[in-house]
């Protein structure tokens, strides 16, 4: 029997648009990057802290065939190269929404929880001990169902609804 001593860590699972950069619609192009206030110190402090630094970010628009999938990871690329602070992973939803295609259905698409389960399964991460950060209520649902402390930034982004009991933040 073989037992994996490593402690688990700490992460902070950051939502992209509207959140870690400006919310730019269905955007790939880098020269339109720009990176909300504070965020990338914020990142690099959460890092020297110990946190792992993980994306996870719902995009349709790879379903909807507005951008191919390699672009988005080239969008990536250079936001990755931009941060002080690699991102340890980044985990994104490639799906369309529930119902617009008529048929498909995923697990990973916020509010569900699938995007930051698989990150914590992958990267041994004690999910208790991390923390979800997004601009709407679907970022604090996706982190309570996966048993994070969450935080919702009043980023402008409209809430989706009344607050049911599993989108309340940890913090407002
Ligand atoms: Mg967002
Ligand atoms: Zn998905």
């Amino acid at each position: 029997m073989i037992f994996n001593t490593t402690p688990a860590s700490p992460a902070i699972f950051i939502d992209k648009d509207g959140t870690l950069v400006r919310d730019v619609p269905y955007n790939i192009d880098p020269e339109l990057l720009e990176f909300t206030p504070g965020a990338v110190p914020f990142l690099a402090a959460m890092k020297k802290a110990g946190f792992k630094l993980i994306l996870v970010t719902n995009q349709p628009g790879i379903a909807m065939n507005l951008f191919k999938e390699t672009a988005f990871l080239n969008y990536i690329g250079h936001m990755n190269q931009q941060l002080n602070s690699r991102l340890d992973g980044v985990y994104y939803c490639a799906h369309n929404r529930p119902g617009a295609d008529g048929r498909f259905h995923c697990d990973c698409r916020k509010p569900l929880p699938g995007l930051i389960l698989k990150a914590a399964f992958e990267q041994k991460i004690s999910l208790e001990d991390s923390w979800m950060i997004g601009d709407i209520l679907d970022d604090v649902e996706a982190g309570n169902r996966a048993g994070c402390q969450t935080i919702l930034l009043n980023n402008g982004a409209k809430p989706n609804g009344l607050p049911a009991l599993c989108e309340r933040p940890t913090l407002p």
